[in-house]
């Protein structure tokens, strides 16, 4: 038994801040535009609290939970990920707008 399957595992395709940065433009421009093929939905979002969202590239959903001051990504558990770039983001336009519409 080796309990192991490569198959099971994607990897997500956000691994860096700056490709969740990115894609958060992206994921503005489909939002205003009203269609797009972003790679990141916005499920919830919670202000101060939690944003979930689902990563197309893995096909599942990632929670980053903003705690503090640095969010961590529960799923990659790391605060350095795309999600949590994405997050920093959504979190951002937030303060500037005081509201997310998705
Ligand atoms: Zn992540």
């Amino acid at each position: 038994m080796s309990g192991k399957s490569q198959l099971t595992e994607q990897e997500t395709v956000f691994t860096t801040l700056d490709l969740g940065t990115m894609e958060f433009m992206k994921w503005l421009i489909a939002k205003d535009a009203g269609s797009g093929d972003t790679l990141i939905v916005v499920k919830d979002f919670l202000v101060n609290k939690y944003v979930i969202l689902f990563d197309k590239s893995i096909s599942k959903d990632v929670i980053v939970d903003y705690r503090e001051s640095m969010p961590l990504c529960m799923s990659c558990s790391t605060d350095d990920c795309g999600h949590v770039g994405f997050a920093i983001c959504l979190k951002q336009d937030y303060d500037r707008d005081d509201q997310v519409i998705f």
